[in-house]
This record gives structure tokens, C-alpha cells and sequence, in this order.
């Protein structure tokens, strides 16, 4: 099974490029953001926990994230691939990830995409998204600053000193949509 990993701070179209990719390769796209988002508005004991930490723009403590990613995980079995958007965002998650992987017998992390791109850009994206989407989170400026310094403390040097470190691929997440996906899609294929 390919794993492949979108990495980047909130607002750089990873959630974008991975439904794109998911269809084109008919793999399973895993967010974990969505995921949350979903339980908050089913008002499940998961969605209420995770609301007073996704509102405040902080992150799901790594138990309960980690947790409900293996739930996830198991449900896809048989799949050819999974894309993960917005996860691992710490080293335990990576290891947890990389743990529950070994355990089934489900092969090994192929890529991770890493999406760079200029912090004010990612700020107007992240308020306009907010005002379509209504998502709250992106609406306040101030949780969207939260958001991007929990980012640049917590996990933009997960992958350091990792060996998957190698595996790591840039990309300029300022170029347009078609060009990023096109770029995902032929890495893919040479896999
Ligand atoms: P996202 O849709 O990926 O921007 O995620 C929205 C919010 O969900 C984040 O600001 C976090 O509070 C929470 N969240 C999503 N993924 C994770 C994760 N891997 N670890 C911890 N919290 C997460």
C-alpha cells in the first residue's frame, strides 16, 4: 500500500491537492482536520473534546489524535493508498503512524510533500476560506495567527533527523492549483 504525506502549514492547499490526488489514484484520503470537523458537527464525545483545542487553534493532544487516525487506518485495508493531509503534525504522531504501519504489514511511508510558501499569503488565504467555508477557526485572525505559530513551534521540524527525512519532496505551494497537482501526480507514477 502507498502512503503518501501532505505536510505544510494551515492555508497551503494541502486539503485541495489531496482530494485531487485521492480521485486520480483512487486512494483514500485521510484529514484529520475533516475528521474532527465531521465529529464536532455530529456532537460525538471525540468532536466535543477536540472542539476546545481546534478552536482555540491549538492542537488535538496526540492521544486522542493518534487514536482516532489508527481507527482510520484500520477501516482500509484493502486500499491502494492513503494520502494524508494534516497528519503527523508531531514526532510521536510519526512514530505512531509509522507503528501502526509495521504492526499490519501495510508497507512504509512513500513521500511527504512538504508545501512552502510565505506566511501572508497563507493569512489572507486562510480569512477568505474562512469567510466561504464558515469554518471559525479561519474566520478570527486572531486563531488564525495561533494556528500558524502552533504550526512553526510544533511541527514544521517534525521531520528532522527522521530517515524519512529523505523522502521529504519541496513544493512551491504559490503556483496554481493545476501545476502543484501535476507535479504530485508524475512523482506518483514513478513510484
Ligand atoms: P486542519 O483542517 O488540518 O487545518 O485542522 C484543523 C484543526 O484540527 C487544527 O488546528 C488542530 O486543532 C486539529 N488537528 C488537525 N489535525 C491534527 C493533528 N494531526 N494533530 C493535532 N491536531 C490536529
Amino acid at each position: 500500500m502507498i502512503h503518501i504525506i501532505l505536510f505544510g502549514p494551515p492555508g497551503c492547499g494541502k486539503g485541495t491537492q489531496a482530494q485531487i490526488i485521492a480521485k486520480k489514484f483512487d486512494f483514500i484520503h485521510l484529514s484529520t482536520g475533516m475528521i474532527f470537523r465531521d465529529n464536532i458537527k455530529k456532537k460525538t464525545k471525540l468532536g466535543k473534546l477536540a472542539s476546545c483545542y481546534i478552536n482555540k487553534g491549538i492542537l488535538v493532544p496526540d492521544f486522542i489524535t493518534t487514536k482516532m487516525l489508527n481507527i482510520e487506518v484500520q477501516k482500509h485495508f484493502h486500499a491502494k493508498g492513503i494520502i494524508y493531509d494534516g497528519y503527523p503534525r508531531t514526532k510521536n504522531q510519526i512514530l505512531s503512524l509509522k507503528e501502526i504501519l509495521k504492526k499490519f504489514y501495510l508497507g512504509n511511508i512513500n513521500i511527504i510533500f512538504h508545501f512552502f510558501i510565505q506566511e501572508k499569503l497563507i493569512i489572507n488565504r486562510l480569512l477568505k476560506r474562512g469567510k466561504i467555508s464558515h469554518r471559525n477557526d479561519d474566520t478570527d485572525i486572531i486563531t488564525v495567527n495561533k494556528r500558524i505559530e502552533e504550526y512553526n513551534k510544533e511541527t514544521a521540524f517534525i521531520w528532522n533527523n527522521d530517515k524519512y527525512g529523505k523522502n521529504i519532496i519541496k513544493l512551491n505551494a504559490s503556483f496554481p492549483i493545476k501545476k502543484i497537482s501535476f507535479f504530485i501526480e508524475k512523482k506518483i507514477m514513478n513510484l
